[in-house]
């Protein structure tokens, strides 16, 4: 056969097994004893003695054409900084200065360990050629509002993006209103309705800020999740993101309608000195993912610091140590991200998108190798990612 095996310990959400996984196409082929393996007959054999083999990481939410913006204005009161800083170089941007950028923030995602990302941005169309030029596989929305005015914010590009990527390959377009306060009821209705005709994701930033919740409350009456139901968009393709002033009531409902709730706990902290209580989100089910957000003001896009960062800030909100265990934290980066985005893939299993990470545990932080779970989420970093694979082929390989 054609094809290659990862060798080492195999590590998802279900279990740690020491083995080696077949490859063959896009998908998992086979999980076998690295005793069987020569009967598989592949071409190359990656990884060995201390190698950890994990599913690759989904970064589900980002917006990585914004590295351009890394570290400017750092200091800068939210709303002085984009009105300073960010909205006059967005303005100003050309298309080749936005496919450079893409594609430094799409490589940073991907040489750090995201094999999938899920962004949130205008210049859509940019974002989507670098991404299958990168071979990264990416949820892509072109952000739309329609209650601010913004040339790059135009609904009709929006549409126009959707429809013209439709799935398409590694790239799969998503529809991506800006905010429950920069949007009006009108245009919430209409991507509902396109999301229900053709079972887009609806990718929101949801509750990010005081000023969102009672815009929302002062125009409907509302609360942020309330209006998305009366817009028909709580179910379960909406990707809410933050959700940092949402109340108890709101999370049982997202919880209820089986959305998701991506967790961005360093953009929350550093933006907003404040998160979600996580421990109460996963007593109430509710699915969550993990997001880098922008790399300003996140700094990097590396999704090992994101469940790093998301289980300790967890023990302030829970006020106890121990709140999440690392498993579960790994599981959000995983499986979580991969149930928000409706894909087979975040588990070591035939079958399973062949989208996976090759770790090269040979060095002092991964001594000793017992507690794989805990390894993974607090001694980890991006760059010791070795190999990354994606729907199958080998996108990186630093040994090379
Ligand atoms: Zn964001």
């Amino acid at each position: 056969m054609k094809g290659f095996a990862l060798v080492g310990r195999l590590v998802d959400y279900r279990s740690v097994r020491t083995g080696a996984v077949i490859v063959e196409d896009n998908v998992i082929q086979a999980v076998v004893p690295v005793g069987k393996l020569g009967e598989w007959g592949v071409d190359e054999v990656y990884g060995g003695k201390n190698y950890l083999v994990i599913p690759g990481l989904i970064n589900a939410h980002t917006h990585v054409a914004m590295a351009r913006f890394r570290g400017l204005g750092e200091d800068l009161p939210t709303e002085e900084w984009l009105e300073k800083i960010i909205w006059p170089m967005e303005l100003e941007w050309t298309r080749k200065e936005i496919l450079e950028w893409a594609e430094i923030g799409l490589k940073e995602a991907l040489m750090n360990g995201s094999t999938t990302v899920n962004d949130h941005y205008f210049f859509a169309d940019e974002i989507a050629e670098v991404a299958e030029k990168l071979g990264v596989r990416a949820f892509i929305g072109q952000t739309v509002m329609d209650e601010v005015d913004f040339p790059l914010a135009n609904p009709e590009e929006g549409f126009r993006f959707f429809k013209r990527w439709k799935k398409s390959g590694l790239v799969t377009p998503t529809l991506a209103p800006h905010a429950t306060n920069t949007v009006s009821l009108e245009l919430m209705k209409e991507i509902a309705e396109l999301s229900r005709e053709t079972g887009a994701r609806v990718h929101i930033h949801l509750a990010q800020s005081r000023a969102e919740v009672s815009e929302v409350k002062r125009r409907y009456g509302l609360s942020p999740v309330g209006l998305l139901e009366r817009a028909g968009l709580l179910n379960e393709r909406l990707i809410g993101v933050h959700g940092v002033y949402l109340s108890d009531s709101d999370f049982e409902r997202l919880a209820k309608a089986g959305s998701s709730l991506v967790h961005c706990p360093t953009s929350n902290v550093k933006l907003e000195a404040r998160t979600v209580n996580l421990r109460k989100l996963l007593d109430l089910s509710l699915n969550v993912a993990l997001g880098n957000d922008s790399p300003n003001p996140t700094g990097i896009l590396d999704p090992f610091i994101e469940m790093r960062t998301a289980g300790i800030v967890a023990n302030l909100t829970a006020g106890r140590a121990h709140a999440i265990p690392a498993r579960e934290l790994f599981g959000m980066a995983t499986v979580g991200g991969a149930r928000a985005l409706g894909l087979k893939a975040g588990l070591i299993e035939p079958g399973y998108l062949a989208d996976l990470l090759l770790i090269n545990a040979n060095k002092p932080w991964f001594r000793p190798l017992e507690n794989v779970y805990s390894l993974i989420v607090y001694s980890t970093r991006g760059s010791d990612v070795e190999m990354v694979i994606i729907n199958g082929k080998i996108v990186i390989n630093t040994k090379t």
